[in-house]
């Protein structure tokens, strides 16, 4: 036999040996991996008519019926063979999610099966129509000018490749684009050698190279299922939405969360949970195929399951919602333990109704909280034209579009001295006025810019502009004596915080007692080094710190003590509350023990006269009560402006 031969050989062996693999080890679940098995047949039938043919071609035996035997051969070869490129064409399309490319435009579908059609046809008219090749009298294989045309078909199934490389180059995964080109590569030098020197049969063994490594970055299906629950994991949810949103691909999503999971995780233990997680894909997974729906189930940690479908009836996917719904009337038994799942749903469409991943994300987290009829089925639809909703759903882009456009201001609440009988402060309030709901109340955008990140940068735009305006302002005139600026928990973490902190206050001329950071309790439960690092350097530099919403939290008096705090700021609610029976009493305690452990003492949300005058007159045994007022009773939060002329007028009178 031919030593040329050998190479067609060793591509059957590694073809046979990923054809058993796929049968033993499951590799080849789901479109994709089936639609490489497909490639797997088409290379191995190829490299079989190749070397079948090549060996009758060298055998020394030559009779009419070996010749006519070697011309099936070599035609059959070519019918596998045309597919090959065709078929990864379809593995791209899969594998990247953008399957239904195929299903909206038809013109990729006639395109792909005129490719098919045309070798069969050009084989069927070989030697009589067009010439491909033909087997001379001592059965030797010659190419005719008809081969080109399978040559150009090649090249255009690679420029399409080409082409949905870069157009598709943000979704592929990295070692795809990297296998792509490199078996790609290895093929084209086996083609071209062939191409030069017929003798040398390299090419299908080239082309199972590539194979090879096509074959090392197919993921298995079930890497991307959730061990515990049986539905396919977070990162693979991730990755499938970002995919979607990149493609514009319609799916219909419904969210289900499981509000009280995390209690149910606690009373009923690990492997418990994990049971019972696994029982709750398994009724979604029935109840989608009860009602004939074809979805996708994706566990995303924290008790959310997501279904995604291709079929674009939200009315569909609310049916089966409600068929889940109704299950869960009743408990679910698990390990012989009841279990009742407390249920949100929501059912959203793809990219019509939300088109960005951090929309959808907020949404998947946020929306058992913020959709009142959740409990039911809410479909996000109804409530796309409500302000209050939109905003909350949108507040990281939002956020984001606030930093980039700049649209973050800040406002100044005077701050009353009972004993000087004027204004001696204010505090610094952050305002963001955005292009499409206008005015965002911090309270809701605070926590999420602490969630998402976003808080570093605009609590530096805060100390910075602060910094302006008293390196700006009269601050003798207006009858400031300083400024005060609520410091984030999570800014307090910020390694360089003091330092960056104290070099803009020096770039300013700002003097260390015009400005009083306030802070809350919950910075004691952070990163008490780096906290404590950070406050006691800036109050060593001569900062002041003012406890914040005390009474809101635990009001822990160690943590009063621990952290070296000047003022406390007496929460809202305790004036809230001020009618109620005993409370006064326990305002004045409290004011008494802060004045003991020397602490000054203002008190937030006053809006009556009759509430400003108690605390005026508030007496705490050995002490003076509390020192400064602050609330709507006195004036709002104003901008810069307005503030200064209010302060003016003030001192005027
Ligand atoms: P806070 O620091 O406790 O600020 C006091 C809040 O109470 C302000 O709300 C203020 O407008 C409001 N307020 C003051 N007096 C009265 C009153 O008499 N009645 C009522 N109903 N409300 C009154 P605002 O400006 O909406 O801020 C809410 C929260 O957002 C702040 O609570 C603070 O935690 C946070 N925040 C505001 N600006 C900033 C900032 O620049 N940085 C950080 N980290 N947080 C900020
Ligand atoms: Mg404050
Ligand atoms: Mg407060």
């Amino acid at each position: 036999m031919n030593s040329i031969l050998h190479f067609d050989i060793a591509a059957v062996v590694i073809l046979v040996f990923f054809l058993l693999l796929g049968r033993t080890r499951e590799r080849f679940v789901g479109r994709s991996n089936k639609i490489l098995y497909v490639l797997t047949i088409l290379l191995f039938l190829s490299t079989v008519f190749d070397l079948t043919s090549g060996y009758f071609e060298n055998s020394h035996t030559i009779s009419p019926k070996i010749i006519q035997l070697t011309y099936v051969l070599n035609s059959l070869f070519f019918i596998p063979h045309n597919m090959i490129l065709p078929t990864l064409v379809l593995y791209m399309y899969s594998s990247t999610d953008v399957w239904h490319l195929f299903k909206t435009k038809k013109i990729l579908k006639y395109t792909w099966v005129a490719g098919c059609v045309i070798p069969v046809l050009i084989l069927i008219g070989n030697g009589w129509l067009i010439n491909v090749f033909w087997q001379s009298g001592n059965n030797t294989y010659n190419r005719g000018p008809g081969v080109t045309v399978f040559y150009v078909l090649a090249g255009l199934y690679l420029l399409w490749l080409g082409g949905f490389a870069i157009r598709y180059r943000k979704i592929i995964r990295p070692d795809k684009v990297i296998v792509l080109s490199f078996s790609l590569a290895v093929t084209i030098i086996g083609v071209i050698i062939q191409a030069m020197n017929p003798k040398h049969l390299v090419e299908m063994f080239a082309t199972t190279i590539g194979l090879l490594f096509f074959m090392i970055v197919a993921r298995r299906e079930d890497s991307m299922l959730d061990s515990v629950s049986g539905a396919y994991k977070r990162i693979s949810a991730i990755e499938h939405f970002s995919r979607n949103f990149e493609t514009k691909k319609p799916v219909v999503l419904t969210f289900i969360k499981i509000v009280n999971h995390a209690n149910i995780r606690l009373y009923l233990g690990q492997e418990s949970y994990s049971a019972f997680l696994r029982q709750f894909t398994d009724m979604l997974r029935g109840k989608a195929s009860a009602s004939d729906y074809k979805a996708d189930i994706f566990y995303m940690d924290g008790g959310l399951f997501a279904f995604v479908s291709e079929d674009m009836n939200s009315v569909r996917a609310g049916d089966v919602a409600r068929s889940v719904k109704a299950v869960l009337a009743n408990p679910l038994i698990v390990s012989d333990l009841e279990v009742r799942p407390d249920v949100c749903m929501c059912i959203v469409k793809c990219p019509e109704e939300i088109g960005d991943f951090s929309t959808l994300y907020t949404l998947s987290s946020t929306f058992s909280q913020t959709m009142p009829n959740s409990r039911d089925v809410a479909f996000y639809a109804d409530y796309m034209n409500d302000n209050q909703f939109m905003i909350k759903n949108e507040l990281d882009t939002i956020i984001k579009r606030g930093i980039e456009n700049r649209s973050f201001e800040m406002h100044y609440q005077p701050i009353y001295s009972i004993a000087k009988d004027r204004f001696i402060s204010a505090e610094a309030l952050l305002r963001l006025k955005d292009e499409k709901y206008g005015y965002i109340p911090p309270a809701l955008f605070i926590p999420f810019a602490e969630m998402n990140g976003a808080i570093h940068e605009i609590g530096d735009f805060v100390i910075e502009a602060v910094a302006r305006f008293i390196s700006m302002a009269d601050m003798d005139m207006l009858g400031l004596d300083y400024v005060e600026i609520n410091l984030s928990a999570a800014q307090c973490i910020e390694v360089d915080l003091a330092d960056k902190i104290i070099t803009l206050m020096e770039d300013y001329g700002v003097g260390s007692d015009q400005i009083c950071f306030e802070i809350t309790e919950t910075i004691a439960d952070l990163n008490p080094e780096i906290v404590d690092r950070n406050v006691t350097k800036l109050h060593d530099y001569g900062i002041r710190f003012a406890l914040d919403d005390y009474g809101t939290g635990y009001s822990n008096i160690k943590r009063v003590t621990s952290l070296p705090i000047d003022q406390v700021k007496l929460d809202k609610s305790f004036v809230d509350e001020i009618n109620v029976p005993h409370m006064w009493d326990v305002i004045s305690d409290t004011v008494e023990m802060l004045k003991r452990i020397g602490k000054e003492v203002l008190v937030e949300g006053v809006e009556t006269l009759e509430v400003a005058e108690r605390f005026k007159n508030m007496e705490c045994n050995l002490f003076q009560g509390c020192e400064l007022i602050q609330g709507f009773y006195y004036c709002k939060p104003l901008p810069e402006e307005e503030f200064k002329m209010f302060l003016t007028s003030h001192r005027t009178k």
